[in-house]
């Protein structure tokens, strides 16, 4: 895509010829409030999973110190323009961050609590209307060791999310994961000895010969762990994984369709006698410990972004309602050492624009169980449009799917429409011109 002029890249013969410096330092640069949110990549992991389709490889231990050498000349890029108003939520992801060397980890945090003004989150149960201010770094159950969790809370996190996933060990084969599940529990065990008061634990059901007794036993195991929040995400195909090559050479048979609802409606009914409440579609949690991060981004809030294949928000203006930017930092370690200091190489770059915005706020916001609100989402929209948008939605409630409140400016989906959310969010993102 071509910038305007005046947000065009200094980086000239980087990737594209971009840095996310062109969406950061373009228009509305002034007059929008301070970012709250801030995303870390950290690229590494022990072997790559074989649904996985987020950037990472096989950490040699030997790039580590130049790629977060890397990092921190981003940040203080990035720093200013989270300036005068304290985080709201840090997430550190990947790639398995727990798997970088603890005395990288000590040198990150210092940068990051000098850059950053991490008060509110360390205040610890400071609260917003859509949860609490938070800073998660993602662990593998193998490399959640105590003194790193010693250390990452002294440098401010206060929630971890563990990559469980099963804890069958046939079926953590079969996704080419490689930990003990005995781990997971040791590792929620550190977090809370080290004072990390919020955990999170991720799940996959659908797994291929996975039966409904099985998740279940998964389910079961998860919750008697105590934590406060669960992920649980259906096996997806995505192109160019080792799953997807391996189903296309009939290595095993994909659950049926029908499985795949059934441990839905399973998980549902489970997790809300546990008294985890579903908050989007695959994310469950006890009352005002929902993802703060994860809402961010649902919410279309502004969030920073840096590392390898990070992607980052900002709005245009003073709001959202002019549209916002969106980039995506280079997907290659080589490529983003290369870059040298200061703000990353970009691969892509999306300028504001207020139909592309409210077709997201639509994708990520009918995947949650408080819908979206259409009066206030479609304001600026044309009568016809509008027209559109409110048949397809009728047609979802005639199905049972969705519930539409005018008094509460509310869509939202029924439990069984939840089975159906892309589609009902592809069809009304269709009506949006
Ligand atoms: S640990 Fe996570 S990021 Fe790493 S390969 Fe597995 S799924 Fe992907």
């Amino acid at each position: 895509m071509k910038l305007p002029q005046h947000i065009a890249n200094r980086s000239a013969g980087q990737p594209r010829g971009l840095t996310a410096a062109a969406a950061l330092e373009g228009v509305g640069y002034g007059t929008r409030p301070p970012v709250r949110s801030l995303y870390i990549h950290i690229p590494f992991c022990v072997h790559k999973c074989h649904y996985c389709d987020f950037y990472s490889f096989v950490d040699t231990r030997d790039q580590q110190a130049a790629f977060v050498d890397r990092l921190v000349s981003e940040l203080k890029a990035l720093a200013p323009h989270a300036a005068g108003e304290p985080l709201r939520t840090l997430f550190v992801g990947g790639g398995t961050p727990s798997l970088l060397r603890l005395d990288l980890w000590e040198g990150l945090l210092g940068t990051i609590g000098e850059l950053f003004d991490l008060s509110k989150i360390r205040e610890g149960d400071l609260v917003d209307a859509n949860g609490r201010f938070e800073f998660t770094v993602e662990c593998n159950p193998e490399s959640a060791t105590p003194e790193l969790m010693s250390l990452l809370k002294s440098g401010g996190v206060n929630r971890v999310s563990i990559g469980a996933q099963s804890f069958d060990p046939r079926h953590l084969k079969t996704l080419e994961r490689w930990h003990d599940p005995e781990n997971v529990g040791r590792a929620i065990e550190a977090a809370r000895t080290a004072g990390i008061g919020r955990q999170s634990i991720d799940l996959i059901f659908g797994i291929p010969g996975q039966t409904i007794e099985e998740w279940d036993a998964d389910l079961r195991r998860a919750l008697k762990l105590g934590t406060e929040h669960l992920s649980c995400y259906n096996l997806t195909y995505e192109p160019n994984t080792a799953m997807t090559r391996r189903l296309a050479l009939g290595e095993f048979e994909p659950v049926t369709e029908e499985l795949e609802a059934e441990m839905y409606r399973h998980t549902l009914g489970t997790l809300r006698d546990s008294g985890l409440c579903r908050y989007e579609v695959s994310n469950y949690a006890r009352p005002l410990l929902a993802s703060r991060h994860n809402v961010a981004y649902w919410l279309q809030e502004q969030w920073l972004a840096a590392g390898p294949s990070a992607s980052g928000h900002i709005w245009g203006a003073h709001d959202a309602t002019a549209g916002s930017h969106r980039w995506k930092n280079v997907p290659r370690l080589g490529d983003y050492l290369a870059s040298g200091a200061g703000y990353s190489p970009v691969i892509d770059y999306e300028p504001p624009e207020p139909t592309r915005l409210v077709r997201e706020t639509i994708m990520t916001g009918v995947r949650r169980s408080a819908g979206i609100r259409p009066r206030r989402l479609f304001a600026g929209l044309a009568p016809g449009v509008l027209e559109s948008l409110t048949r397809t939605a009728e047609r979802a409630r005639e199905r049972g799917w969705l519930e539409m409140n005018d008094a509460a400016d509310q869509w939202k989906l029924t439990d069984e429409g939840f089975l159906f959310a892309d589609r009902i969010a592809s069809d009304l993102m269709g009506c949006i011109r």
